[in-house]
């Protein structure tokens, strides 16, 4: 429109003067000038409109009592990689996120052990790429928390505290929370020294050449510390009792490594610095005696809790509480769990986002056969 009347104009302009040639260079770059602009606006108005009208669209449907292919209750590495597998099969898929979206890596500053990132990635811009790419294939996503679920028979009903939803399969995704020390400033030195998690931020370099805590005497605790030992130069670990609970050979191997010294009935009583986690204020809960140690690095290895409160025993746990599954299916069919809440041994992100492509598989090839 905008052309064509700029176009008569000039055209007028061009018989009733008599430059005819410069006015019809002011007519081109005119032209050019305007189709730009009609570009630009084109660009960044109206396609914006058309994917806020079609994500509209979607959560209009996702208020219709709708049933969808697959609902996946979790937004961490394994419900994220559900979801692109299952939008990508063609599964009418939402993800029913959580309020806190995003899983335990969007509280974590560097991730240098997820594949494809050659100088580490922030563990919230990981996330929020995973989320995005969710969106990009077509995923509902809705930031509310789940909570109860009926899976006694078919279609699934999932409630949040507004929604019910309906759903030929689920997949939960909901992980597990690290067990954080009960001290004063435990909150304030999170991620600024203190970890849950050696194998994730060992290796950053305020670890390197420095003394460094673990809490805890099970197998995870063991391998924290021979983890740490190949970057830190001590290694304290804190077991609470007189004897550890890890494997024998997890003992093994830790009574072998020279950098790692285990103190026996010692607790944390607090930890201080100034920006950064500087000391740990320890007590031997026999003698009494109270000690501070300069450490540059805490990482708890007090075990976790799967996030499964809301499943109101619907699903089988093992004695640890984690939920039992073979290859991501469970005793229910239809019904899929990947990432953390079922795996007590890895608990990467890696393997997460795996365990959630392959409960994605399975669920579609359940879907192809009802
Ligand atoms: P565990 O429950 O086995 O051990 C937790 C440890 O933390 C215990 O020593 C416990 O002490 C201690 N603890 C708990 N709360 C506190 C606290 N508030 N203050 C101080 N210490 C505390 O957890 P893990 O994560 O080590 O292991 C979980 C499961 O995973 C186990 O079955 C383990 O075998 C398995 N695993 C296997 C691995 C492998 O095979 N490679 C590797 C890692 C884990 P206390 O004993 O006094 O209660």
């Amino acid at each position: 429109m905008y052309v064509s009347f700029a176009k008569c104009y000039f055209i007028i302009m061009a018989f009733s003067t008599w430059k005819p040639l410069i006015t019809y260079i002011t007519f081109y770059i005119t032209k050019s000038f305007i189709m730009i602009t009609h570009f630009i606006f084109y660009k960044l108005y109206f396609e914006n409109y058309k994917r806020n009208l079609s994500i509209n669209l979607k959560i209009y449907h996702c208020n219709d009592k709708m049933i969808y292919d697959v609902i996946i209750i979790g937004s961490g590495p394994a419900g994220y990689t559900a979801g692109i597998y299952s939008i990508r099969a063609g599964l009418k898929t939402i993800i029913l996120e959580g309020v806190n979206y995003g899983g335990q890596l969007i509280t974590t500053t560097d991730v240098y052990n997820f594949p494809g990132f050659p100088n580490g990635i922030n563990g919230f811009e990981l996330m929020e790429n995973m989320r995005q790419q969710c969106i990009n294939h077509g995923c509902i996503l809705k930031s509310d928390d789940v909570t109860s679920v009926n899976l006694s028979g078919t279609p699934f009903l999932i409630f949040t505290n507004d929604e019910r939803y309906e759903s030929r399969s689920v997949i939960i995704a909901t992980g597990a929370t690290a067990k954080k020390l009960n001290i004063p400033n435990g909150e304030k030195f999170w991620n600024s020294g203190i970890s849950a998690c050696a194998v994730c931020d060992g290796a950053l370099p305020i670890f390197r050449n420095k003394n460094l805590v673990v809490v805890g005497g099970g197998d995870t605790a063991c391998e924290e510390a021979l983890y740490l030992s190949k970057f830190g130069s001590k290694i304290y670990l804190l077991v609470r009792s007189d004897k550890m609970r890890a494997s024998f050979c997890m003992k093994e191997k830790v009574a072998q490594c020279d950098k790692i010294e285990i103190l026996y009935n010692t607790e944390v009583i607090d930890v201080s610095g100034n920006h950064m986690l500087e000391q740990i204020h320890i007590f031997n809960n026999i003698t009494k005696e109270e000690l501070t140690l300069n450490i540059s690095g805490l990482f708890y290895a007090i075990g976790h809790v799967p996030n499964i409160a809301f499943l109101n025993a619907a699903l089988k746990t093992g004695s640890n509480g984690y939920l039992l599954s073979d290859n991501t299916k469970t005793e229910i069919p239809g019904v899929f769990v990947c990432g953390d809440i079922q795996d007590y041994i890895y608990r990467q992100a890696i393997t997460a986002a795996g365990s959630g492509c392959m409960a994605a598989l399975e669920a579609e090839k359940y879907l192809i056969n009802q």
